[in-house]
């Protein structure tokens, strides 16, 4: 089993590497952007209480993205028993350490953490560009800054705790995608 947490400030590679490392580790991936993206689409009363959140730059609340964190790894249970790339959760401390102890009671961990690591300046140009193509309301360049702030608030100290714990494996996020990927592959052998 491999436990992947793939981690960065937005716009830093995530989705893009989390693909590429499906592929080559035939891992299970939860992209928290994703499920909530989802709930926004369906209209669900979770997706509509993210969307409050998300369009305003801020992070879902602990306790509820930790319990919608839970339910996704209980219902694919079988899917994710290869293991699992976690993009982007955890996001807060205290998610970390939710995270330690939703793996830890079913028999495992984290087993690397993949820091990639961006400019903020890279960052706001590929967003905006992002936003331009998807029309993805939170990537316009009022809320990208807001993001990129909470980043280094209440998401960047993650660094330190997996730092602590040997689990962090420093990425250059700028480059090709494939030369980034080639580095995460090295890191991970
Ligand atoms: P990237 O571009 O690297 O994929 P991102 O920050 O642009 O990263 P998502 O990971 O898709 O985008 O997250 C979008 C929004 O969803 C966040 O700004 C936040 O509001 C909410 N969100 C996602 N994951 C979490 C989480 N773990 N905790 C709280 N809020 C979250
Ligand atoms: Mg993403």
């Amino acid at each position: 089993m491999l436990n992947i947490v793939i981690f960065g400030a937005p716009g830093s590679g995530k989705g893009t590497q989390s693909e590429k490392l499906i592929e080559n580790y035939h891992l299970f991936h939860i992209s928290t952007g994703d499920v909530l993206r989802d709930h926004t689409r369906r209209g669900t009363e979770l997706g509509k209480t993210a969307r409050t959140y998300m369009d305003q730059g801020q992070l879902i609340p602990d306790e509820l993205m930790i319990d919608i964190l839970a339910s996704v790894l209980d219902e694919h249970r079988d899917e994710a028993k290869n293991g699992v790339i976690f993009d982007g959760f955890p996001r807060t401390i205290p998610q970390a350490e939710a995270l330690e102890r939703m793996l830890s009671e079913r028999g495992t961990g984290v087993h690397h953490v993949v820091g990639l690591e961006v400019p903020d300046e890279e960052l706001v140009v590929r967003l905006v560009k992002r936003g331009q193509l998807s029309g993805r309301s939170d990537d316009n360049e009022e809320t990208i800054k807001k993001r990129i702030a909470v980043y280094h608030n209440l998401t960047a100290p993650l660094k330190e705790f997996y730092q602590e714990r040997g689990l962090y494996r420093l990425i250059r996020g700028t480059g090709t995608i494939d030369g980034i990927f080639e580095d995460i592959k090295k890191a991970l052998d």
